[in-house]
């Protein structure tokens, strides 16, 4: 069976970063999770070696032979053909199809597998001094610390002494034998203690580097100088005006040609650059291949989205969805380009302050390191040569110490997982939960196991109408009764999750015991919050729908979740989605829901669904079965959720918010049904709360404010002019002292605004030239106490308003503040104005005589 390259994003599979070898996509049927389909399967996988366990990437520039993105060429064994036939075919296909010279083969095995070195020595008659037995390092494969394991034999073609004179034969590192090609023997499963137990059927995986093998066909001492590469090379070239040098010094040109695709095939694979796991990857990989082009003297400018093209046209025939999302992702790589480069020139002078600072110590902290590098986002080498400029040298272990605990925090926060005590099994022949809750919302089922945490409460049952959380889509809540020893129980579910095989009801007892033996029990589902869960769920993929035939393709899903009548959306795209094009978007989903659109939920082999059209949300397995929902023609999306009969039921979609959540990613909130109504309700009660209060009609609020707004200009106008008046006529009634030479304006009066008695201080500072006066003001209004008090100019220095304002808070009870030129105050005590204004004048007496 021909089976296709699955996505660079691995399916269910969260140990790993990115799929890394083609024996990826039939993990389960290795482990005997699952029954393969077919006894015999080849690929071309899409590989990246760029995090995790496998990671080449600071290899990449530097080998001939390391990338990140690779294709993997690979041949897979269910407990069918075995060591022999891997053996055989392998060389018939190097030295008879490709027809590489037999005398520059070489093979190794592993320590004592001696049966394959058999076959190697009789069967293929390749000489004994060509055949090397390598340790557990090189030639033993393993899942993991248990499961299947085995060993290997590689296939290495010697390049030539040219390549690499000292190295004298595979087991030596070094450029001149090439490994073409792994074959895994496995053979074993590798049990809790240690040992190892014959696996009863033994399975093949192999895998090759589609560019090495490339390499040697084109007669090419580099995997980076075959076709597949040099075109991305040359338009480099092209770009930055500077030419390729096949030597060490090309290594930017080779990192800018890796970088590209493996940017490439990752977006398309739906893996976007972000600040963690995989995205976080993504985002160095292209900030590395930033530092390589500076190396070149290309700064400043982005470069990847323009090679991004030619990787289309070299792999599009080979890959479509390339071609599908070709301007997606240039827009994608653009963009991020565009952030990084404009992030360096703005954080640079930070790390320049720093490095000045730290320059008399000689050292920098590893914490402000980390720093620059991870919340900053600077290259490390970058930073290290802005170091070696400042002569600084940098605290590594600190560094180290920071990285490790990023790294603590990473992984609490990727392991959490639900703790459920062990479980009381009450029927040992359960093996896993049926869900009969597509069709049903209430059925009986067995109740198999059950386990306790304080209150809460987890019960499984071999088959249950409860829909478990996935998808977006929030679990079922309800009821399980039943009875045991002629006593019955009552159980409410308030939540309910898939773990492993197990949908797990979990919530508290309301009355009765749980049994000891297995019962059946009756379990019913909340109906309401159920329906409403489907209307939601539907609104979604016709929303998924609508907003790629707004906004265009890439508005594809990243993030989802379906409640009760509500629903919150998360999809790509790079600016906020204008006013227009909501409303047109909530008009779409609409205009599907009246025209009532039967909503069909079938289920069909994978291939059959993607001959389809269906949207395929990355990494299904081939040769599975899938469910499509699809709404008439409009929609079509794999999904597991449940859903409406018909659009119909959904009733009415509501959009409340759109709003960022990360660069590049969009969020969408909307109601359906009850929620959606009595969201427009609430609106509907405010405004006509408004146009009562402005005593008019709903529809004439708006005419009515504005009119309110404008008789408030007339009114602040007309108030301007009287204050003035007012002001004017109030300051000729002053009767000024002198004091000193100083003349000095003093007044309580009753009723007048704060703002009038600053008014009355204008008019004091017009007539004396801002020269030689004091002005303390104080006024009651609606029962509390209000002073003012300012000095020209010339007075600075040897007066402050402020202090005098001070200086007369605790008469009226309160407080003040301003500059030393202007200061006001106000407090509780407006009875005590009067001998508050008296204190300001005795301390500017004092100030006077006492200067
Ligand atoms: P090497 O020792 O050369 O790094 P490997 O032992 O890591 O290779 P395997 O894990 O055995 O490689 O992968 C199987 C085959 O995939 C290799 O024989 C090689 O042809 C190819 N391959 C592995 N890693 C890379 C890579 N980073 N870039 C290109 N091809 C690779
Ligand atoms: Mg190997």
């Amino acid at each position: 069976m021909i089976v296709p390259s699955s996505p660079l994003l691995p399916y269910n599979d969260p140990t790993l970063l990115f799929t890394n070898a083609g024996m990826n996509q039939f993990k389960p049927y290795f482990l005997g999770e699952e029954v393969p389909p077919f006894r015999r399967a080849t690929t071309v996988q899409k590989c990246m070696r760029a995090g995790g366990k496998h990671n080449d990437l600071d290899n990449v520039g530097f080998t001939k032979r390391h990338h990140t993105f690779f294709e993997m060429l690979g041949n897979f064994s269910f407990g069918d053909y075995f060591k022999l036939e891997a053996i055989r075919w392998a060389w018939e296909l190097l030295t008879e199809v490709y027809g590489l010279d037999k005398n520059r083969m070489w093979a190794t095995v592993y320590l004592d597998d001696d049966e394959a070195y058999a076959i190697w020595r009789d069967e293929i008659g390749l000489p004994e001094e060509r055949i090397l037995r390598l340790g557990k390092k090189d030639n033993f494969w393993e899942m993991g610390d248990t499961g299947p394991c085995g060993p290997c034999s590689e296939l290495h073609y010697d390049q030539g002494a040219e390549f690499d004179p000292n190295q004298k034969d595979p087991s030596e590192e070094g450029e001149r034998y090439l490994e073409l090609w792994n074959l895994v023997f496995m053979q074993y499963n590798r049990k809790e203690d240690g040992s190892l137990e014959p696996l009863p059927n033994k399975n093949i995986d192999t895998g090759m580097g589609l560019e090495r093998l490339l390499a040697v066909l084109q007669g090419v001492d580099s995997n980076f100088h075959t076709d597949l590469f040099l075109p991305i090379i040359e338009e480099a070239e092209r770009i930055t005006g500077v030419k390729y040098d096949y030597g060490p010094g090309g290594a930017p040109f080779r990192v800018l040609a890796d970088h590209t695709r493996a940017l490439v095939f990752a977006i398309t694979d739906g893996i976007y650059p972000s600040n963690f796991g995989r995205g976080y990857v993504l985002r160095r990989i292209l900030r590395r291949a930033h530092r390589f082009a500076q190396k070149i003297g290309f700064e400043d400018k982005p470069i990847i989205y323009r090679l991004a093209p030619v990787v289309v046209e070299i792999m599009g025939d080979a890959y479509p969805e390339l071609k599908e999302r070709k301007t997606e992702v240039e827009l994608i790589i653009k963009k991020e380009e565009e952030k990084f480069i404009e992030h360096v020139a703005r954080n640079l002078p930070r790390l320049r302050e720093a490095l000045e600072s730290a320059r008399d110590k000689g050292v920098i902290e590893g914490e402000k390191v980390f720093k620059f590098y991870d919340t900053y986002g600077l290259p490390l080498d970058l930073i290290e040569e802005y170091a070696e400029d400042y002569k600084v040298r940098i605290d590594w272990e600190g560094f180290d110490r920071e990285m490790a605990r990023q790294k603590e925090r990473a992984r609490e926060k990727s392991t959490f997982k639900m703790e459920i005590p062990d479980w009381i099994v009450l029927d040992s022949s359960y093996t896993e939960s049926e869900f009969v809750g597509y069709k049903t919302l209430e059925s009986t089922g067995r109740l198999v196991k059950y386990a306790e945490k304080g209150k809460q409460v987890y019960i499984v049952l071999d088959r249950t109408p409860f829909y478990a959380e996935s998808g977006g889509q929030v679990g079922d809540k309800g009821y399980l009764t039943g009875e045991f020893d002629g006593q019955s129980f009552l159980f409410k579910v308030e939540d309910t999750q898939k773990i492993g095989k197990d949908i797990v009801h979990i919530g508290k007892i309301v009355h009765g015991e749980l049994p000891s033996q297995p019962v059946e029990v009756s379990a019913r589902v909340d109906r309401e919050l159920r329906i409403a869960a489907q209307r939601a769920h539907t609104a979604t993929h016709l929303l998924h729908k609508a907003l790629r035939e707004i906004l265009g393709e890439h508005a594809r899903q990243e993030g989802s979740l379906v409640e009760p009548d509500r629903l919150r959306f998360d999809f790509v795209h790079f600016q906020q989605v204008k006013e227009e094009e909501l409303k047109e978007i909530e008009r779409i989903v609409n205009s599907k829901i009246l025209e009532n659109i039967e909503v069909k939920k079938e289920w069909m082999p994978y291939r059959e669904a993607i001959k389809q059209g269906v949207m395929a949300l990355f990494g299904e397995k081939y040769g599975e079965t899938v469910r499509v929902v699809s709404i008439g023609d409009y929609s079509k999306e794999l999904c597991g959720g449940t859903h409406v009969e018909r659009t119909g039921d959904i009733g009415f979609f509501k959009i409340i918010k759109e709003e960022s959540v990360a660069s590049g990613i969009r969020r969408i909130e909307a109601l359906v049904g009850f929620k959606a109504l009595e969201y427009v309700e609430s609106i509907e009660d405010t405004s006509r709360e408004v146009a009562e209060l402005l005593r008019t009609e709903p529809h004439k609020v708006v005419t009515r404010i504005r009119k309110l707004l404008d008789e408030k200009d007339d009114l602040e106008k007309e108030l301007n002019t009287l204050s003035e008046i007012l002001s004017n006529e109030l300051f000729r009634r002053i009767t000024p002292v002198s004091i000193d030479g100083i003349t000095v304006y003093s007044a309580s009066f009753r009723g007048l605004t704060p703002d009038v008695l600053k008014r009355i201080s204008d008019k004091v500072n017009e007539k004396h030239n801002e020269k030689a006066f004091v002005v303390a003001l104080a006024t009651e209004k609606n029962g509390r106490a209000h002073i003012f008090v300012r000095i020209s100019e010339d007075l600075r220095g040897r007066l402050s308003a402020k202090e005098l304002v001070r200086g007369v808070s605790k008469i009226i009870q309160g407080g003040g503040g301003g500059s030393d030129l202007k200061a006001e105050g106000g407090g509780k005590q407006p009875s005590r104005l009067k001998e508050a204004l008296n204190k300001i004048l005795e301390s500017v007496k004092n100030s006077f005589q006492g200067g």
